[in-house]
């Protein structure tokens, strides 16, 4: 079985790991949080110590860090340590001239790199259900199937390098601004008097029906159940939905996109990210505007 080392054992990485480790692979884990890889010792994760250690005797090695910035330094000095020619599989959310320039960098030495960013939060990553979106080269891609095909239950080859974070940030993008319509439909609906389960009933099969009505409802005991059921807790936080519309406005910029919705969105989710519940889900975002 191949050694790998995962390096970020935060809320999606501690659970993404464990399938790796009970699937039979050798995983070694590291995280500047000391305590968190102890957590996961008792699930056959190994514990390393730093990333010198982490980067040496590795057929792949798992990123799942808060930015780019991180991402960057933490796989400079993978690069510096690694001792053979491991896999680099990024599993982050970061900007794509950052994910490109890596993989340039890492190519340079012969060390393949996939972004691969996720779709699905801390559930999919509990049972394994995540969708991958994956850029870089396709035989590598084709090459580490068995390993997206543990840690979830997608995994879409989007191309070249940088067209997995692309492509999670356009998802992303669009998810922020259907919400934020779906917000303001449902509190319009609200002030005109109307029973918003007989709305759900009407828009979940019409013309106006998306993810975020149909799935994610964000109103309480309004459709399926969801955040907005429990207080709008646990979820994938506004703070993480501002990171990812900043991202997707700089892609933007760098390429004359006109996204004039996307740019609001901004805006509105990193004003909700920026007051006290910036830790609450996103479809909270009904409540702030
Ligand atoms: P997190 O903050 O819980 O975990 C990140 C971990 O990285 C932390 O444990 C931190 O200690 C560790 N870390 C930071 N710097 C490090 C370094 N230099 N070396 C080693 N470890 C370091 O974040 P998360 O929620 O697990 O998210 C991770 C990534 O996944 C982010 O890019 C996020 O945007 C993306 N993502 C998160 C979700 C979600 O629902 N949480 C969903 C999709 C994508």
């Amino acid at each position: 079985m191949k050694d790998i080392g995962f390096i970020g054992l935060g809320n999606m990485g501690s659970k993404m790991s464990i399938h790796l480790a009970k699937a039979g692979y050798n995983v070694s884990g590291f995280d500047i949080d000391n305590k968190l890889v102890d957590k996961l010792t008792g699930f056959g994760i190994n514990k390393e110590n730093s990333i010198s250690e982490i980067s040496k005797n590795k057929d792949i090695i798992i990123t799942m860090l808060p930015n780019g910035k991180i991402v960057n330094e933490v796989l400079k000095e993978v690069l510096n340590y690694s001792s053979n020619f491991p896999t680099i599989i990024d599993c982050s959310t970061i900007d794509v001239k950052t994910s490109k320039s890596l993989y340039d960098l890492l190519l340079s030495k012969n060390i393949p790199l996939l972004d691969a960013p996720v779709s699905g939060g801390t559930i999919g990553a509990l049972n394994g259900t995540l969708t991958f979106m994956v850029g870089g080269d396709k035989e590598v891609f084709d090459e580490m199937a068995p390993i997206f095909n543990l840690m979830g239950s997608k995994s879409v080859y989007c191309g070249s390098a940088g067209s997995g974070q692309a492509t999670k940030l356009c998802n992303n993008m669009l998810l922020a601004v259907t919400m934020i319509g779906v917000g303001e439909s449902f509190n319009m609906a609200r002030n005109l008097k109307l029973d918003l389960n007989v709305l759900y009933e009407v828009i979940s099969t019409a013309t106006g029906s998306c993810w975020s009505v149909n799935n994610y409802c964000p109103v309480e005991n309004v459709g399926p159940k969801s955040p907005a059921d429990n207080n709008f807790l646990p979820g994938f936080s506004a703070k993480l939905m501002s990171k990812d519309l900043k991202l997707a406005v700089n892609a933007a910029n760098q390429v004359n996109s006109n996204i004039e919705f996307g740019k609001k969105a901004e805006q509105i989710f990193t004003k909700m990210a920026e007051g006290v519940n910036g830790e609450k889900d996103f479809s909270a975002i009904i409540k702030e505007i």
